[in-house]
């Protein structure tokens, strides 16, 4: 069973997609570290890149052209300023130049060095294979795969073993919700107690809180940039961005200068039902809106549901609880990557195997998880709160037009989040003694799901409104 951390599932990086962008980045930087090992870059006269099946069809509309061309020069996608990208992209456009790992310039064509190619390969749809060609014709290639949320691997899993003695070494070996929950009551602990500790066999107390307060600031910065940024998306289908419209009705001219006076500013703002579904709503649109515009987000489980889950952490600090600090914010985001990864242990979070149920929904089922502990649920409340979420997400598709994660991807992160707070409000109003559907079975039958969906909605945007809505009705 896999070794899987909050900070796993909650990773800060660059939009639109994470297993379209983030993950072909990643990959271009672990095949330079690779490739370093074996022969030096001097020796390297020519590079390209083949992606395949999910990668190639969205491909464009998802920036993995851009995010190859990154990873390659070196770049850091956790770091790198905003507005280097464009600079960085146009430049090997127009000089056709690449400088590999920011060491070496060599001669890089992107029309002719990546090259789309429209066959599947047999172990994952988001496959990669990367080429160096030496002085002296020899041919060095590697294959890797953008399984979701960011995470890359090679066919053979050569940290697999590695991986396992992670799991095994964990306190609590978690590899679903039946045995989340048995530690919960052997332990006498909360979620969050039970994942914090299988953190600590990680890193220290300070590592830990120092990346959650990172991740918070990171998806805290994210909604306070798309309430303050209007115009248009890119990528050609002029999608206005509704944020900062919906935030300027929302802000009552409240004045504040930074991200941190926002949010104490909209705590103190009271608000109505119809306001807090507008909130909600605004705060997960923002997210998507900097995520399609190539801005910095933390996938929650992936790039494209990335709204769902600071959402409605957003709720719960403006709406439930004005007190609530840096300690339920952490609880918050441990029971969300746990859940995640029981999600992801037991199915999938890629869209390219599982359609949009994999994103949205695990999205959705990770933030009502989070929501009912914070609010005082049980454990068993918490997993029933994620079931619920996910079970009225179970067989969404994926069909982004244009390849673009913008629609229905945008409007859908709302929707998810919606949707969790519901799931939460039903959970912590239920007895789940009675629940029929234990979160195991909607893992199982998620996964079911996505083995039967037909192809063209799994990231192909080869059907659904992908096909039905064409260019020129947007
Ligand atoms: S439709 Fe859903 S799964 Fe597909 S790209 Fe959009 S958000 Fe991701």
């Amino acid at each position: 069973m896999e070794a899987i951390s909050t900070f796993d599932m909650l990773k800060i990086g660059i939009g639109p997609s994470s297993s379209h962008t983030l993950g072909p980045w990643r990959a271009a930087e672990k095949w330079l570290v690779e490739l370093q090992k074996k022969v030096a870059f001097v020796d390297v006269i020519e590079v390209n890149v083949y992606i395949y099946g999910s990668l190639s069809l969205t491909g464009k509309g998802h920036a993995t052209d851009y995010a190859l061309m990154l990873g390659l020069s070196g770049q850091d996608p956790e770091y790198i300023p905003i507005e280097n990208i464009h600079t960085i992209i146009n430049r090997i456009n127009e000089e056709k130049f690449i400088e590999l790992d920011g060491k070496f310039t060599i001669s890089f064509n992107p029309e002719k060095n990546i090259i789309f190619k429209k066959e599947f390969l047999p172990f994952h749809a988001n496959g990669m294979t990367f080429e160096a060609i030496l002085f002296d014709g020899q041919k060095l290639k590697t294959t890797y795969y953008s399984i979701g949320g960011g995470f890359v691997v090679k066919k053979e899993q050569k940290r697999a073993k590695k991986n396992i003695e992670i799991f095994n070494s964990f306190p609590f070996p978690i590899a679903n919700g039946v045995q989340l929950l048995n530690y919960c009551k052997d332990q006498d602990k909360s979620i969050s107690e039970i994942v914090l500790e299988n953190e600590r066999s990680l890193r220290t107390d300070k590592e830990i809180d120092t990346e959650l307060n990172r991740i918070w600031d990171t998806m805290l910065d994210c909604m306070y940039t798309g309430c303050h940024t209007e115009g248009f998306l890119p990528g050609g289908l002029n999608v206005r961005r509704r944020a900062f419209e919906i935030h300027q009705k929302l802000k009552e001219n409240n004045p504040y200068e930074s991200s941190k006076e926002w949010l104490f500013s909209i705590r103190n703002t009271t608000v109505k039902f119809r306001q807090i579904l507008q909130w909600v709503s605004c705060f997960a649109l923002a997210v998507n809106e900097v995520n399609a515009s190539l801005g910095r987000v933390v996938t929650a489980p992936t790039n494209g549901s990335a709204g769902v889950i600071p959402a409605v952490l957003m709720y719960y600090m403006v709406i439930e609880n004005h007190e609530a600090d840096f300690t339920q914010i952490k609880k918050f985001l441990l029971v969300a990557g746990e859940i995640g990864s029981i999600f992801k242990k037991g199915a999938t979070i890629s869209a390219a195997m599982g359609g949009c149920q994999a994103e949205i929904g695990v999205s959705s089922a990770m933030a009502a998880g989070a929501l009912t502990e914070v609010l005082g649920g049980t454990p068993e409340q918490v997993l029933m709160a994620a079931e619920i979420a996910m079970e009225h997400h179970l067989g969404l598709t994926c069909d982004p037009i244009n390849g673009l994660v913008q629609i229905p991807c945008i409007e859908r992160n709302s929707m998810g989040a919606i949707k969790a707070i519901n799931a939460a409000e039903l959970a912590l109003n239920s007895n789940p003694e009675e629940a029929k559907v234990p979160l195991d079975k909607v893992v199982n039958t998620m996964w079911e799901t996505a083995k039967d969906m037909n192809s063209k909605y799994k990231e192909t945007s080869k059907g659904g409104l992908a096909v039905d809505v064409s260019f020129t009705d947007c």
